[in-house]
């Protein structure tokens, strides 16, 4: 099935031991894989994962054959396709592949099956999506737990609440700057559930999660689709000493605005993390775990996960929808979806979108 290789790092690569956390944080888990997805057509082609040999984290190798997508420049030979690497590695995350769309990720994949017209706006078009509560909050909650867990990679503790809530505050600030109230929420509630979430982050999630490494970019090619991507923590369960015998859990968070019923297209971002990691230290995962802080009320921690390593099929269905998505992409197709489900209640996008509005006339 899928044959995945990759040079080991050496252990001095990462030294820190930290304490052992309770496996009680991610027994009990909900099981996603064999639901979110029903693999599509089995073409021999489409089932293999690309990997440099000589250099796993070099994406070069990953570009040799890259997707023709829309209207961007193919790179025309290895040193073309070598140059425009190195450029690629000095972008920010999210710059990077809104810049060179050649090159996917979990997120862009993740707009392209909300709606791909919001695709379009916002990668071929390269429109700024307007700040909305939501996003504001989601890019806040994400920066405290980050600077929380890059403290404890250093230090071993985690930082005090107080200094969490003050991070969360200033890059809330910062990142709703413009966006408007919503019918359900204003901007100082949105604020203070995510301050009362990242209360509940630090009681009930820290304790127990302890990082093997933060915010680690990665890189692989699947089905001839390159993905960059940047894990946002592996967490360390059970007895280690050191990545290689400590069990590693690829893991995310979201505060969301009410109970998730499965991973969602999150699914997707989670198996190209596992890939990565695969690639770039030559070990499988141990499990994976979406970390939800529910904004309710009393907001509250619900964890989704799966043991275990992510299986071979549902690494398959991955790469089918991947290559899926690249085809719909190169062929410019970008059908307005998002009028079908819930996607046009919070996209940045109604005001120019043309399908939006001519339903809602
Ligand atoms: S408004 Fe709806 S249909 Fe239009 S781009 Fe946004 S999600 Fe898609």
């Amino acid at each position: 099935m899928c044959s995945l290789s990759g040079a080991l790092p050496s252990p001095e690569d990462y030294p820190r031991v930290l304490p052992l956390p309770s496996p009680s944080a991610w027994v009990g888990a909900v099981q996603w894989f064999g639901l979110a997805f029903s693999p599509g057509p089995q073409d021999p082609d489409h089932s293999a994962i690309s990997l440099p040999e000589e250099q796993p984290s070099d994406i070069a190798e990953s570009v040799r054959h890259p997707v023709q997508m829309c209207n961007h420049r193919v790179p025309s030979s290895p040193a073309a396709a070598k140059n425009r690497a190195a450029q690629v590695a000095q972008e920010d995350a999210k710059v990077r592949v809104m810049a060179t769309p050649l090159v996917l990720s979990g997120s862009s994949l993740n707009t392209f099956l909300r709606c791909p017209k919001q695709w379009e706006f916002a990668y071929v078009q390269r429109i700024k999506e307007p700040p909305t509560l939501r996003l504001a909050l989601g890019s806040a909650a994400h920066t405290a737990v980050e600077f929380d867990l890059r403290e404890k990679m250093e230090t071993g503790d985690d930082q005090p609440l107080e200094q969490m809530q003050d991070t969360f505050r200033d890059e809330f600030e910062k990142e709703s700057y413009g966006a408007e109230d919503t019918p359900k929420e204003t901007k100082g509630q949105a604020l203070d559930s995510g301050v009362k979430c990242v209360e509940v982050w630090h009681k009930k999630v820290a304790p127990d999660t302890h990082p093997l490494a933060v915010e680690e970019e990665v890189q692989f090619s699947i089905n001839g689709v390159p993905i960059a991507g940047t894990i946002d923590v592996v967490k360390q369960v059970g007895d280690p000493t050191s990545w290689f015998e400590s069990k590693r859990i690829i893991g995310d968070w979201k505060f969301v605005g009410k109970k998730p019923q499965d991973a969602g297209t999150y699914l997707l971002n989670m198996i190209g993390y596992g890939i990565g990691l695969r690639q770039k230290t030559g070990l499988k995962e141990d499990g994976i775990v979406l970390d939800h802080l529910v904004r309710t009320k009393e907001p509250y921690h619900f964890p989704i996960a799966s043991k275990g390593p992510i299986p071979d099929e549902s690494i398959d269905a991955y790469g089918d929808i991947v290559a899926g998505v690249a085809r719909d992409i190169e062929a410019g197709s970008f059908p307005p979806t998002g009028l079908q489900g819930h996607a046009c209640s919070w996209c940045g996008y109604k005001a120019r979108c043309p399908a939006y509005k001519a339903a809602h006339i």
